[in-house]
């Protein structure tokens, strides 16, 4: 078993990438690391991971960040429950752990949104504790090489996953061994296509000798996303816009979107135009409708958004309720989902 993770870690030496939280042993920049790194590309996540240690550099000046500018720096990321029990992990490390930010898979485990992957990563790589970690990557790579033909996201599945991946792990070297895995699966035997000419591994692949690279790993099938229908209003004077905060349990969770009318169906242009949220929003002002847009399609895990905008301008704004007014030069100072913050730069608003 040795010899798989020697092949490994001789080609990772080789094809590594230089990425910053590869320098350090600091579990908070570690960790910091893999909660972006979660559910996004390396390309897209180390801009996101600049800004994040500069601004937050350890995790007292995280703890202690309005919640508003935390979600700021995610606006774009997604997953926005990351960012918010990130905060959580914080105010726990620094209000009953001293303020050191721990480094041994036990009481990472205990941080708030810190899973399984999240805690193994960081205690191998930052306190060479012998944990394996089983992330996407790995998984593929493991269901092809030795041939795993139960689906991965089911319990069995996982259960052999996991088990080969604590077969497998190199315990002298336990953070090389599972970076130098993670690396592999992300750049050699990648989810289509994987590099097999090339792959140091192909003379004992599973997958490989019986022409299976494409089917593995095996998932269960996925039930169909739940559509729903957003229909937004962008009531502005000219100078102004009105704005709302998403405080209850949902998507989006405290970051901010314009007058939302949610419906379980599609709505008619009619329909948009004469419903009791744009009265209330228009009150007796006179209101000159100057666009609508096309239905948007915007993807997450579990639901398919089918947005709408209808663009109006009025005079005064009025305040109404939970709704604010803000001057559209402030629009970058809130966390907008990136479904609106788009529609926003097309309004020619805000910039992308
Ligand atoms: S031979 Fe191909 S499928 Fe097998 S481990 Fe290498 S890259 Fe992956």
């Amino acid at each position: 078993m040795a010899h798989f993770s020697d092949i490994l870690r001789q080609w990772y030496e080789v094809n590594r990438r230089d990425l910053p939280w590869r320098e350090t042993r600091d579990p908070y920049l570690i960790w910091v690391s893999e909660v972006i790194l979660q559910q996004t590309q390396v390309r897209q996540g180390l801009p996101y991971y600049f800004r994040f240690v500069e601004r937050f550099p350890g995790v007292k000046a995280l703890a202690e960040a309005p919640e508003d500018e935390l979600l700021k720096m995610w606006e774009g990321l997604g997953y926005y429950s990351r960012a918010r029990n990130m905060h959580a992990a914080a105010k726990r490390v620094v209000n009953e752990l001293g303020g050191v930010f721990p480094g041994d898979y036990e009481t990472l485990l205990t941080l708030k949104g810190t899973g399984d992957y999240t805690a193994a990563a960081v205690a191998s790589i930052a306190s060479g504790e012998a944990r394996a970690v089983t992330d996407g990557n790995v998984t593929r790579v493991l269901a092809r090489y030795h041939g795993v033909t139960l689906p991965v996201d089911a319990r069995e599945g996982a259960a052999e996953i996991n088990r080969l991946a604590s077969l497998l792990l190199n315990t002298e070297h336990p953070g090389l061994h599972n970076q130098a895995l993670m690396e592999f699966g992300a750049l050699c035997c990648t989810p289509r296509n994987p590099n097999c000419p090339i792959c140091p591994l192909l003379s004992s692949c599973f997958a490989y000798h019986h022409h299976m690279t494409s089917a593995l790993p095996l998932k269960k099938r996925k039930p169909a996303r739940k559509l729903r229908f957003f229909h937004f209003y962008l009531i502005e004077d000219g100078l102004h816009l009105t704005i709302e905060k998403r405080s209850h349990n949902d998507i989006w969770k405290n970051l901010y979107q314009l007058p939302l009318l949610e419906t379980d169906h599609p709505l008619s242009d009619t329909e948009l135009l004469n419903n009791p949220l744009l009265l209330s929003l228009c009150g007796s002002r006179p209101c000159q409708i100057t666009g609508i847009s096309n239905t948007r399609t915007h993807e997450l895990t579990h639901r398919r958004i089918i947005a709408r905008f209808v663009r109006i301008q009025t005079s005064p704004l009025v305040i109404d309720g939970h709704r604010m007014i803000i001057n559209r030069k402030e629009i970058h100072k809130f966390a907008f989902p990136a479904l609106i913050r788009d529609y926003l730069a097309e309004a020619g608003l805000t910039s992308r």
